[in-house]
């Protein structure tokens, strides 16, 4: 970004990174201006939205939710785009330069690819893009010269860490995890565990479907293969470190030893603000952290038995093509199944691996392929629920 304005779609906008990418895009001082905005069912938030930024278009990606919802409040200035089409034609519109991908899921590739087709920097938080389809979209962005900058917060962290060094002189990056509400847990007591200690969270404030992977350590899985493909890294260069505090968000480690950390308070504002202004850093409504407190920083290794997430992420980040399509889309699935109360808490791995070990892997797969298999993969959890 430039000392000019820019504009700014966020796809996704009523959800909790959109709801933090518009605090930071108030506070920017119009130099970023939120020129679309998107929700699925959240409509009244997605009105309210449009009332007091008066963006170019809104999109109600929910046909369903968009029919029956009452749409009188929407200033006469903004247009309506209807459908997941739409999330992908705001993503290409020239006006756009900025684009943030902000859904939750699988739900959320079609617009993030449609934005790098057309060639804009997108702030990454759909982590899942990169799990799903990161070979692909990665060599999409090299074509068309599209920036994509991480917002995930450990992501962030090993970008900024690495302008330390050359990229050959890098070791491994190694991810913080805090560790979720269920760190300290037994065995035993994870067989016990109920939705509402999963949505928990000790140190972040999130959406349902990432706290819920913080607690299954399945997050950090998918972050593995997201920075397995935003860093061009190879698997073994990824470490992974439980850290109770989420202070130090990443760190990178150097050839020679040294190591580098990015810290900051638990406030996915910096990460987002970082993503739209890169380059630059400019003052933003982050907390900053206070030294004058006694502060502890604490890590431990990851305990792979009691969170088994760990291997399979690191398992499907060796193996590579539809490997990350299908334990993404089983875990959403388990997910969805938890949250409904079908499926208990120590389920949802298990069931995943089960469905990843099944499927018939393809190396080189293509978009339409990963997506077959991303519905196959959720009939197959549904099937084993109804059993
Ligand atoms: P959320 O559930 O709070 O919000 C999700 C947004 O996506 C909402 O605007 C919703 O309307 C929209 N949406 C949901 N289903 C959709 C669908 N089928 N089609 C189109 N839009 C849909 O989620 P969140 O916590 O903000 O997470 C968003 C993404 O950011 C996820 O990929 C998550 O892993 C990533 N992320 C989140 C955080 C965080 O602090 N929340 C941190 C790092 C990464
Ligand atoms: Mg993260």
């Amino acid at each position: 970004m430039t000392a000019e304005l820019a504009n700014v779609a966020v796809l996704g906008s009523t959800g909790s990174i959109g709801r933090n990418t518009l605090e930071v895009i108030a506070a920017s001082g119009g130099r970023l201006r939120p020129v679309a905005l998107s929700a699925h069912s959240n409509l009244d938030l997605l009105v309210c939205q449009a009332q007091a930024l008066h963006p170019r278009w809104i999109v109600a990606s929910d046909p369903l939710s968009a029919a029956t919802h009452d749409w009188s409040g929407l200033p006469s200035d903004v247009e309506l785009l209807v459908g997941t089409d739409g999330l992908e034609t705001v993503a290409r519109r020239g006006e756009v330069e900025i684009v943030v991908a902000a859904i939750v899921g699988s739900a959320g590739v079609a617009g993030t690819w449609a934005a790098v087709e057309a060639g804009k920097t997108v702030a990454l938080a759909n982590k899942e893009t990169m799990v799903v389809a990161g070979q692909l979209v990665t060599e999409l962005a090299h074509q068309t010269g599209a920036r994509i900058v991480p917002v995930d917060s450990e992501h962030s962290a090993v970008f900024q860490a690495l302008q330390a060094g050359r990229r050959e002189e890098v070791k491994r990056i190694i991810l913080t995890a805090s560790g979720g509400p269920f760190r300290n847990h037994t065995a035993q007591q994870l067989e016990n565990v109920t939705l509402a200690d999963a949505l928990r969270h000790p140190t972040w404030t999130m959406g349902p479907k990432i706290t819920i992977d913080s607690a299954t350590m399945m997050n950090k899985a998918l972050e593995i293969i997201e920075a397995r493909w935003l860093f061009d890294l190879r698997p073994d260069q990824i470490d992974v470190v439980v850290h109770p505090q989420s202070i130090v968000h990443s760190l990178v480690e150097f050839v020679d030893g040294s190591v580098i950390a990015q810290l900051g308070s638990p406030d996915m504002r910096l990460p987002i603000q970082y993503a739209l202004t890169h380059p630059l850093r400019l003052p933003g409504p982050a907390t900053s952290l206070d030294f004058s407190e006694r502060m502890r920083l604490d890590f431990e290794p990851a305990d792979l038995d009691r969170f088994p997430a760990l291997s399979l992420g690191l398992e499907a980040a060796r193996a590579g093509g539809t490997a990350g399509a299908v334990l993404n889309a089983a875990n959403e699935a388990a997910v969805a199944e938890f949250r409904a109360g079908k499926l208990h808490f120590t389920e949802i791995v298990p069931r995943c691996r089960a469905v990843l070990e099944q499927h018939q892997f393809d190396a080189r797969p293509s978009l339409e392929r990963l997506f077959e298999l991303d519905r196959w993969a959720r009939q197959e959890v549904m099937r084993w629920a109804c059993l």
